[in-house]
């Protein structure tokens, strides 16, 4: 089946477009979802990272402790990718495996919030990236999380720049207008896609 990946900056819209394609009927899976299964109370992902970062990074009920994580590779590059070669290949071999358990459809969307940063499921058939300016994403960031100007500098430094998401995409979804014209863009999308991986005539 093919698979599409849907990617954006944080709360550029990703949630609204796939939940919108799962009401249209295209299966979804979600790698954020993932990167949290993989991590669970029992998991080897979790070992590996007690191994890697100590028993410090466990709360007493033996579930991960983000925010300890979260201090040990804040500013810290090499641990960020030793986290990430960890995680990721459990992530990429987790969502294969979800996404072979589909049901048949004629595509599946699998959402991606650091496709470029990660260079993940570089084998994805199609990229959509859903778009934002960026005075507009930090007012959505700002208003649905209650952050403050200088989280949302680091939030938004620490991912791609808007151009270089762009440059991979081969759909873009612009989330600037109302909910309601989000779901007609991305019901356009949708026929669109349909007729991209439809059978030729
Ligand atoms: P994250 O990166 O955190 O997972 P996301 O990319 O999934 O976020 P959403 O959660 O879908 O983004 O949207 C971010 C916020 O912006 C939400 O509060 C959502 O309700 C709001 N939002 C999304 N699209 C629109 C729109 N077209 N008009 C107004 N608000 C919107």
């Amino acid at each position: 089946m093919p698979m599409v990946a849907l990617t954006g900056g944080i709360a550029s819209g990703k949630t609204a477009v796939s939940d919108r394609l799962a009401a249209l009927g295209i299966p979804v899976v979600d790698t954020d979802l993932i990167a949290r299964d993989v991590v669970a109370p029992g998991t080897p992902g979790l070992a590996a990272v007690e191994t890697a970062f100590g028993p410090a990074v466990l709360r007493p009920d033996g579930a991960l402790d983000r925010k300890a994580l979260g201090s040990k590779v804040f500013q810290n590059a090499a641990a960020r990718e030793r986290l990430e070669g960890i995680l990721h290949p459990l992530i990429e071999a987790e969502a294969r495996v979800r996404v072979r358990r589909l049901p048949a459809a004629p595509y599946c969307v699998l959402v991606v919030p650091l496709l470029v940063e990660s260079g993940l499921f570089a084998d994805a058939d199609l990229v959509v990236v859903v778009d934002v300016p960026e005075t507009l994403q930090r007012q959505r960031l700002a208003a649905r999380d209650g952050v403050d100007d200088l989280t949302v500098d680091r939030i938004l430094a620490a991912q791609a720049k808007r151009e270089v998401r762009l440059a991979r995409a081969d759909r873009v979804i612009e989330n600037t207008g109302s909910p309601a014209d989000l779901k007609d863009r991305v019901d356009r999308l949708h026929a669109d896609l349909l007729e991209h991986f439809g059978p030729r005539p």
